[in-house]
């Protein structure tokens, strides 16, 4: 590694950091993007500044200083990253076993100080910043799998896969050598190595936490141009585009169902409740029919309180099985009231279900047919499932 000199390394690293927390700290503020997220790297990028400044001119220094300077920033650092992903992926993972991690490892640290063993402290901090480091590689794999390609997730997943693997190393290099890694890591400035291997891990990760922030804006974009704002159901274009794309497949043997349901005297909860009331009982609605569907199953809302369900179908023309998930969307809503301000409002929905016509690119027919056994549902006296007789031959 002669061909590189170590304090341009240094000052590369310097400088990447500080246009690193820039840059977050800018979209943080001025463009609003995942803003907490943003200013979390922002403070880990600053705090590897100081921490990696103060390896490179802190030689004079009082050991304690020299030696507790690099442990505890390392220790932030990967803190701070953390929370970052964390916040960055809307993970719902409480931050206890970060805070039990940190703690320990700050505790090993001191100790290690207190007992003047340089060793003992790095020990201490490398083993946590490895943990940490792999919480975040678990979290990285869990919100991302099978939501990225393989390829996208993978390198994603690399910056980080590799700190734990580095922080593993490190750790049984302290283990078993620990008088060469204490020479080792006693020469203030770091090697070239060590420290071309930080700034690739640093600019590694920062590239893996852009991606993820974008994958994060485009799910919103997505979410924000296909689902309802309300209800998160699929938005009526979004729905017809679905029915477009079961029609095309139903050429090749694939069947659906369709079911149109209506919500039951809705019209009532907003004149006896108000308008909030009739809001809270659509997305309770929803979030129980999406709980009785699988996850090939497409709930639109396409308008008021008026939605339809695609199933696939296993076999296809099996209306039966249709009718039986169409019950069960029926029967959980009628079993759930709505809890408002204290009161338990009962909900119930007509529901009709007819399968689709071949030839019929746009899935118009099939849509006619069901919403018509909705109407026969609603004449019957609500709350029921109507079912269409299927066309011959057509299905
Ligand atoms: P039926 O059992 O015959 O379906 O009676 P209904 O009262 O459910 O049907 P109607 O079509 O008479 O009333 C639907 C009401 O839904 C009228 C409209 O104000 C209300 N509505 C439509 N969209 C929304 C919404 O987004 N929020 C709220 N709160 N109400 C809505
Ligand atoms: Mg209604
Ligand atoms: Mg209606």
């Amino acid at each position: 590694m002669d061909f590189l000199d170590v304090s341009t390394i240094l000052q590369v690293s310097a400088l990447f950091n500080l246009m690193a927390a820039l840059a977050w700290l800018v979209l943080a503020q001025s463009f609003r993007i995942a803003p907490r997220a943003s200013r979390l790297m922002a403070a880990g990028h600053l705090l590897w500044l100081l921490t990696q400044g103060c390896t490179a001119c802190m030689a004079g220094w009082p050991a304690l200083l020299r030696d507790g300077i690099p442990e505890f920033g390392l220790l932030g650092c990967l803190a701070l990253l953390l929370l970052a992903v964390r916040r960055m992926l809307r993970s719902r993972q409480r931050a206890t076993d970060m805070a039990w991690v940190s703690g320990l490892g700050a505790l090993g640290i001191a100790i290690g100080l207190a007992l003047q063993g340089s060793v003992l402290a790095q020990f201490a901090s490398t083993a946590a910043a490895t943990v940490l480091a792999a919480l975040a590689t678990r979290e990285v794999v869990r919100c991302t799998g099978g939501e990225l390609s393989r390829v996208v997730g993978g390198l994603t997943t690399l910056p980080f896969v590799a700190m734990v693997l580095i922080g593993l190393a490190h750790g049984a290099e302290l283990l078993t050598e620990p008088a060469w890694a204490a020479r080792t890591l006693a020469s203030t400035p770091p090697s070239a190595a060590r420290a071309s291997l930080w700034l690739l891990v640093t600019v590694s990760t920062t590239l893996s936490l852009i991606a993820l922030m974008i994958w994060r804006v485009v799910a919103r974009i997505q979410h924000l141009t296909f689902r309802d704002p309300l209800t998160g159901a699929l938005n009526r274009r979004a729905f017809e585009q679905a029915l477009a794309d079961a029609q095309a497949q139903l050429q090749r043997g694939h069947g659906f169902a369709l079911a149109m349901i209506d919500i039951d005297h809705f019209k009532r909860i907003n004149d006896q409740h108000g308008h909030q009331a009739g809001d809270a009982a659509l997305q309770h609605c929803v979030r129980i029919w999406q709980a009785n569907l699988r996850e090939v199953d497409r709930l639109g809302r396409l308008g008021g309180e008026e939605f339809c369900a695609l199933l696939p179908l296993a076999t296809a023309g099996d209306l039966s099985a249709a009718a039986t998930v169409a019950e069960r969307l029926r029967a959980s809503l009628a079993a759930q009231p709505l809890r408002w301000h204290g009161l338990a409002l009962p909900l119930s929905a007509s529901i009709g279900v007819a399968l689709p016509v071949a030839r019929d690119t746009l899935g118009e027919i099939g849509l006619v047919r069901a919403d018509a056994e909705l109407y026969r549902a609603k004449a019957e006296g609500r709350n029921r499932v109507c079912v269409a007789t299927p066309l011959s031959g057509n299905a």
